[in-house]
This record gives structure tokens, sequence and C-alpha cells, in this order.
């Protein structure tokens, strides 16, 4: 649990119980490490989103159910699954309008104020988050499938095409994720920034035609020489405002940014001149919806490999080392998982 700013503990706790017939008890496998987690225990909030000590977080998990509700059909005792970490309430207009990762009621696992998440060795999801995990999929997929996910959706979102060029600047495992979503759609021109080369070798390893660190190169120019019309889309994946300033200086007149990072300022600024000129269209990006059914088809048939993307593993009672190595993106760390056994 966290207990306060860099600071955390393992605490003994009752485990959670099933409350309503379509709740699923799970006993976790693996859990991913995500950037908002380090978020909430470096900052110990994003944006108004505020944690209350102490607060468990951890929302990229696989486990095996170990008892279900009387009225869960989706998953049975002993089935090894991934865990959607939405829990919307499939009754407001958001959930009626087929954007249930707006619901107004949503509960998030994980997220302060709503639900407490799965840095735990129990936990209880309703069953329409349990995806069983078939074919040679293991708990490792399961919990990728969570990250995966927010790039499946993203790239949809960008409504970029075949032979379309793309930039995603700040390579991550969610910029991962967008790289492996567009090379699974059959977009091949790809250039990655980031500002560490351990993780512009893995972009390049993946097939990014050209890679670029911004503090060592001046990557706008870079992209002009090698693009000079301009890339068609660029995926911001760091949440940095100069992230934001160099998409709008390398993208094509009417290209398109899609904003999936999470930065640590509450505002953004943007260029009035060349956003107006070139017809700049802005896409956020809110998690996901319906994709991870779809990430896990595409590692389960092998169109996507995401063998690249987990870098470290810690046991579970070394999750503070995790996410001390995370939080310091230190030793070349792309996606860390904790295990629970
Ligand atoms: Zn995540
Ligand atoms: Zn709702």
């Amino acid at each position: 649990m966290l207990t306060g700013i860099r600071q955390m503990e393992m605490r003994e706790i009752p485990d959670p119980e099933i409350k309503n017939p379509t709740d699923v008890k799970i006993k976790m496998s693996v859990l991913g490490i995500c950037g908002s987690d380090i978020h909430y225990y470096t900052q110990g909030r994003i944006g108004s989103q505020q944690v209350k000590y102490p607060f468990t977080v951890g929302h990229e998990g696989a486990g095996v159910v170990i008892e279900t509700g009387n009225a869960v059909k989706r998953v049975k005792t002993g089935d090894v699954i991934g865990i959607d970490p939405a829990m919307p309430c499939h009754e407001c207009d958001q959930c009626l309008a087929g954007r249930p990762h707006t619901c107004r009621n949503l509960k998030f696992l994980g997220c302060p104020g709503q639900a407490e998440g799965a840095l735990s060795e129990y936990i209880v999801m309703p069953e329409g988050s349990c995806f069983p995990l078939s074919g040679n999929l293991t708990p490792d997929h399961g919990s990728i499938s969570e990250p995966l996910a927010i790039g499946v959706y993203s790239f949809k979102k960008s409504g970029v095409v075949t032979g379309e060029s793309i930039g995603i600047f700040g390579f991550g495992p969610i910029g991962m994720s967008v790289m492996l979503a567009a090379k699974e759609q059959g977009t091949d021109l790809i250039y990655v920034t980031d500002k560490i080369e351990d993780r512009l070798a893995i972009a390049s390893r993946e097939g990014a035609v050209n890679t670029g660190n911004p503090l060592t190169q001046n990557i706008v120019d870079q992209i002009r020489n090698s693009v000079p019309l301009g890339l068609d889309a660029v995926f911001e994946c760091c949440g940095q405002q100069a992230a934001l300033d160099q998409s709008v200086e390398v993208l094509k007149p009417g290209g398109k940014i899609i904003v999936v990072g999470i930065p640590e300022f509450d505002r953004w600024s943007i260029s009035v001149e060349l956003t107006r000129r070139k017809e700049i269209s802005l896409q956020f990006i809110r998690r996901q919806v319906n994709c991870v059914e779809p990430a896990l088809e595409m590692m389960k048939s092998g169109a996507i490999d995401v063998r690249n993307m987990v870098t470290h593993r810690f046991p579970f009672d070394h999750t503070k080392e995790a996410f001390d190595l995370v939080a310091g993106y230190s030793d070349g760390v792309m996606k860390a998982l904790i295990d629970f056994s």
C-alpha cells in the first residue's frame, strides 16, 4: 500500500469478498507497473485524483479465478484470466452511448477514490472485467493486454491508414504499444523519439525507420529531413510540452496529434499560428474501450509480439524496489512486472 510520497508498505489485510452475484474472486499471478501507478507513487496524485493513504495501486493484472458469484457465466474457478481494470456502471448516458471508458460512475482498479488496486494477493472484480486466457496466452500477456489495448485504441482513434507516416514521441510501454498496434495495421513509416537510449534501441529493433533523442539531437530537423512533406500523425506518449510543440512542427497540413501521455503539469500550451495554418486536429485519449479482447487476440495469433516489452521482474515483496526502478527510469526499464508467487 502507498503510505506517503515514495513510501510503500506491505500490510496484512482481510481478503476481499464476493458481494454481487456477478463478482469473481481472483488470486493474482502477475501485475505490470504502469506510469500512472508511478505518478501516484511519486506525486500522490494525477490532476485532481488524489491518493488518500494508505492506498493500493495497480491495474495491469492477470490471475486465477478461485471463486465466482452464482450468476457468473464468463469464467469458472481455475480459469487463468487477464483483467480489464475498468468497472463501468452500464447505466449512464456514456455507458449507453458505447463509451463505458468515460462512464460517469466509473470505478477503476487502483484509481484513488474509486477502487483499491491489484497490488494485492486477492482481488474481486465483476465478471465483465475478466478475460479468459486461452491458447498460448500466459498471465504476462493478460497483464500487458491493458497497456496494449490503449495502444490499439489510440491507433484506431488516429484514423491513420496504410501508407501514412507517424511519429511516436515518448517510447515507454504506451508508446511501444502504439507502435505494435500501428505495425499490426500495416503502418511502417514510424519515427520514434525518447530521451532514453535503451528505449530507442528497442524502437529500432521493433522496426522504427528512424529514432531521435531530443536531449542530443534536433528531432524536428531530423524528421523534416527524412519526411519533407511532414508526418500524417504524431502520438504524444510522454506528457511533455516539448513533445507537443515538436508534434505541431513536424506534422503536414491536415495532420493529427493524438495525445496519450499524462503530463505532470495542469495545462498544455499550443501554437495558435501553426495549428491554425496547418489545420491540425487534436485527439485526446482516455485509456481505451473495447480493445482488451482485440489486444489479446493479436498476441494470441502472433500478429503482435510483446517479448521485448518486459525488461524486469520482481517478486511481490520487492515491489518498492520495482517502483523505484521504474520511477528512476533506471537500468533500461521498459515494463516491470511483479510476480505474486
Ligand atoms: Zn496502465
Ligand atoms: Zn456508466
